[in-house]
């Protein structure tokens, strides 16, 4: 597999697969190169290559469940079709409790994460988001709970008035153990201006995940591309999760999310490409040396789309979730969830070999 790539007339991508099979970091202009060329098999290859010397065979998926404690938010970003104002149709905020009772009801055995994240809702103190968390882990202690993003974590010290480090540490103390990764979208400051990302900064998002690395935590990152961005400003947002991780060790996956049409104030009309999908997850591979892993996400790509791009550099189909919301409620036509069969029926289709893991990448079963 390694050996297919033909040699290459355009000497500049000749330069980048010596690169690359040299173990020579890439730079901002190889990034660009790479995305601005058509040559979607070379990169892909490559990026499988890189992948295969890192993960083998191996794809890895979690069984796990996504709760939305609230959607009611202080903040308006432009591409969010999530938020409510409160009071307004729709808008909700369960209790620690509730929450619990939806849960009996839902979960299915083997789930062994929650997957939690919320709108900024400022009608209620920080400690109602610590004793949620603290709910779910006296009912469910054998779950990992995974959650806030970094801007909610953010929001968080400007309504409790906390630093980033004592939010964490409330947050350990009542069971959290990882935080997700969204909240990044393009870490650019004229991207978050235009697109009125109305919430963590680009320095908040990269200190908050900084600090729980540094309180020992392993985190998730996360990409929204699509929308008003250009592609060197996708590369300058990878090379910068690239310096913390440099700096920290501390993400144990990197996840391009294709941004979804249905926007009421972004005016985004179209999806993404297949092929800018792919391109994505394989530039993504090829430029994060330094990461494990590149997630594939079924909800914002297709399950179809998801099993092609495992050979693409992806190594990672994220899990069964049961019932997703946000990408769903900005125009997400794929399924809410898949099962564990969906997911491993899936890996094995692209010639994988699935394996069931926890929160940190420990394997729990391979499915050979
Ligand atoms: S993206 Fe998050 S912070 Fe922004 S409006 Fe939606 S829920 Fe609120």
């Amino acid at each position: 597999m390694s050996t297919l790539i033909t040699p290459h007339t355009d000497a500049r991508m000749a330069n980048i697969i010596e690169k690359v099979r040299g173990g020579e970091r890439l730079n901002l202009e190889d990034g660009v190169y790479l995305y601005e060329s058509n040559d979607l098999l070379t990169i892909g290859q490559l990026a499988n290559e890189v992948n295969m010397r890192k993960n083998g065979n191996k794809v890895y998926f979690i069984e796990n469940m996504s709760l939305y404690f609230t959607n009611v938010c202080e903040s308006r970003c432009a591409f969010c079709n999530f938020r409510k104002d409160e009071g307004e149709e729709g808008a909700y905020t369960l209790s620690g409790q509730e929450m619990v009772e939806y849960v009996q009801q839902h979960i299915h055995p083997g789930v062994r994460e929650f997957h939690i994240v919320g709108g900024h809702n400022d009608n209620v103190p920080f400690q109602y988001y610590v004793d949620s968390l603290r709910a779910l882990n006296e009912h469910f202690p054998e779950v990992t709970l995974k959650a806030y993003t970094a801007a909610e974590i953010d929001f968080f010290t400007r309504i409790s008035g906390l630093s980033i480090r004592e939010v964490l540490e409330q947050l350990r103390a009542a069971g959290l153990k990882t935080l997700t990764g969204g909240g990044a979208e393009i870490l650019s400051d004229q991207y978050r201006k235009k697109m009125r990302v109305d919430k963590a900064n680009v320095e908040e998002y990269l200190e908050v995940h900084r600090t729980a690395h540094h309180l020992g935590m392993k985190t998730h990152t996360t990409m929204l591309y699509g929308s008003i961005e250009s592609r060197e400003d996708r590369i300058r947002h990878m090379l910068q999760i690239r310096d913390l991780q440099d700096e920290t060790g501390g993400f144990m996956v990197f996840i391009p999310l294709s941004m979804q049409p249905k926007n009421k104030n972004a005016g985004i009309m179209r999806r993404n490409s297949a092929n800018e999908d792919l391109k994505t997850i394989a530039v993504s591979r090829l430029m994060l040396d330094n990461f494990d892993h590149i997630k594939a996400y079924f909800i914002n790509i297709g399950p179809q789309l998801t099993q092609v791009a495992l050979n693409f550099g992806a190594s990672d189909v994220h899990g069964t979730i049961l019932k997703e919301r946000i990408s769903h409620a900005a125009g997400a036509l794929t399924p809410e969830g898949l099962t564990r069969d969906e997911l491993i029926w899936l890996v094995k289709g692209a010639g994988r070999i699935p394996v069931e893991r926890d929160t940190f990448y420990n394997e729990i079963k391979v499915y050979e």
